[in-house]
């Protein structure tokens, strides 16, 4: 048989269930990707996570090469005009079935099944697969049979399910028949403008960087993470998300290498390993909940009340955020370092959100976009899920009147004002006092800006907004 694999957002070889599929039961496995700058800009997909996408595109093809296996660019306008551009190179290359991994999100759920009709209508086979989760999208489920909207229960549910066949990923490829067909990924016109400043050599591209990434972290640093991973100073954390984002690693992969060095214990044995798994299981966890309550995927929030909020609009102010001249030297270290490295420490994200959302009282939605069209981890489910979070208008959310008190945050998460002073060099002589919130003469000495807000006033405006929201 000869079959068609779509790399969408799973960008890698190892515990790719449909190429694995493909090549056990095909002699000729084609691949494709579909490149849309529209659909992109469409989703606020970043210029630094398209460049790196393109980048990785290159190494996969490299991957692929090494079994006989063509990686075909093609160009398509959105989602709409996909399902076509399937069917066509199907029919091209008569080729006999088409292999894709899942994705959660509203728009690419409508999507496949056009495609499925499509392929129905032309008698063409086809077979789905998750894309490295442990369990499907909603098939955990309460005791009432509802999906989990809590975070803990859903984690206990996990693991009382959880066998290690569940990590039976380990595969080996075999090359395949020649296709006599030529990849294109290096000569195809991606017409990429790179308008963004990320570092791009934070992020080495390709499978094994990420692999290598992996197995550094877990030998060197996983033991001291939940000491360490609320410190954003201290490179304390994997840094995988964006390669989680792309696919060029799969969750399964991380967890199974991180059980192989703890014993196989999930809940049990080194405490920094069962917390980073921890972590990843709550990415699956909003996976689970764009999947089985849609409307989160379409700009509503979590908990219906809170569309009732009256939310500000404030031009200058979200200019202040956006550059990172807000005065409070935390919230403008985090937001410089998002511009510089395509990537926020998770303790800044919901410090920034929260500030956004709760003392500036702006539309959660304008910051999810906002951080969406930055971050080169953009994950819809999990930017989502910390914006709503952080907001208190989600699943699982934080109570919306406990609102993050910046300085304090800044006091406790970066004492000495090493991680400030890393990103506003205006403030870099400071002292560990001083720092968090510069006095008035300091700030006009120094070129830095005024607080832009009050944060007992703006507090009380919050707690506020959500009480009427309520009534
Ligand atoms: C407002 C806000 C927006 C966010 N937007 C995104 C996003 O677009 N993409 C994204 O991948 N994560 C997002 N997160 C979650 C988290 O901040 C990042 O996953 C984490 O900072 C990535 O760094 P790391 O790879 O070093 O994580 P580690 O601490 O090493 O964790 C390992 C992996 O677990 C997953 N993970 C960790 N924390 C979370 C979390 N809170 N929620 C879901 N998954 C998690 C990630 O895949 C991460 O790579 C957001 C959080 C907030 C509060």
């Amino acid at each position: 048989m000869k079959s068609l694999v779509w790399f969408r957002s799973d960008l890698r070889i190892d515990d790719n269930q449909a190429l694995k599929n493909a090549c056990i039961s095909s002699s000729e496995v084609h691949c494709v990707y579909l490149h849309s700058l529209n659909q992109n800009e469409a989703h606020n997909e970043a210029n630094c996570k398209t460049h790196f996408i393109i980048e990785n595109l290159k190494s996969l093809e490299e991957d692929l090469g090494r079994f006989n296996i063509p990686l075909t660019i093609i160009d398509s306008n959105n989602f709409l005009d996909d399902p076509n551009k399937i069917l066509q190179i199907v029919k091209e290359r008569n080729l006999q079935q088409v292999f894709w991994n899942n994705q959660v999100g509203f728009d690419e759920i409508k999507r496949d099944d056009m495609l499925k009709k499509v392929l129905d209508e032309n008698n063409i086979k086809y077979s789905n697969y998750e894309n490295g989760l442990v369990y499907s999208p909603g098939t955990l489920r309460t005791g009432d049979d509802r999906p989990y909207s809590v975070f803990t229960p859903f984690k206990r549910k996990w693991i009382e399910k959880f066998n290690i066949d569940l990590l039976d990923i380990e595969f080996n490829y075999t090359p395949k028949n020649n296709t006599g067909i030529k990849s294109n990924v290096n000569t195809f016109d991606f017409s990429f403008k790179k308008t963004h400043s990320v570092d791009m050599s934070l992020w080495p591209v390709g499978e094994k960087e990420a692999y290598k990434r992996l197995n550094d972290y877990l030998d060197q640093k996983v033991l001291r993470y939940s000491k360490d991973r609320n410190d954003p100073i201290i490179d304390g954390t994997s840094r995988l998300s964006p390669y989680f984002a792309s696919g060029v690693i799969s969750p399964r992969r991380c967890i199974l290498e991180a059980l192989k060095r703890n014993n196989f214990e999930l809940d049990s044995n080194e405490i920094g390993i069962v917390k980073w798994i921890d972590e990843i299981v709550w990415r699956e966890f909003y996976k689970n909940i764009m999947f089985c309550f849609p409307r989160v995927s379409k700009d509503k929030p979590f908990q219906e009340y809170t569309v009732n909020i009256k939310w500000r609009h404030d031009e200058s102010e979200l200019d202040a955020w956006k550059n990172g001249e807000t005065g409070f030297p935390i919230i403008d270290a985090a937001m410089k370092q998002l511009k510089t490295e395509g990537w926020m420490h998770n303790r800044l994200r919901m410090v920034t959100a929260m500030f956004f959302t709760k003392n500036m009282l702006h539309d959660w939605k304008i910051g999810e976009a906002f951080f969406m069209c930055n971050l080169m981890d953009g994950d819809f489910s999990s930017n989502n899920g910390g914006w709503q979070w952080s907001s208190s208008t989600g699943t699982d959310a934080a109570p919306y009147f406990r609102i993050f008190n910046p300085l304090t945050q800044s006091k406790n998460f970066d004492k000495s004002g090493l991680f400030i002073k890393k990103y506003i060099s205006e403030l870099e002589d400071l002292d560990a006092k001083e720092i968090h919130s510069p006095a008035s003469n300091i700030r006009s000495h120094l070129g830095y800006p005024e607080q832009i807000l009050d944060l007992k006033e703006s507090r009380l405006r919050a707690i506020e907004a959500f009480n009427s929201a309520r009534n």
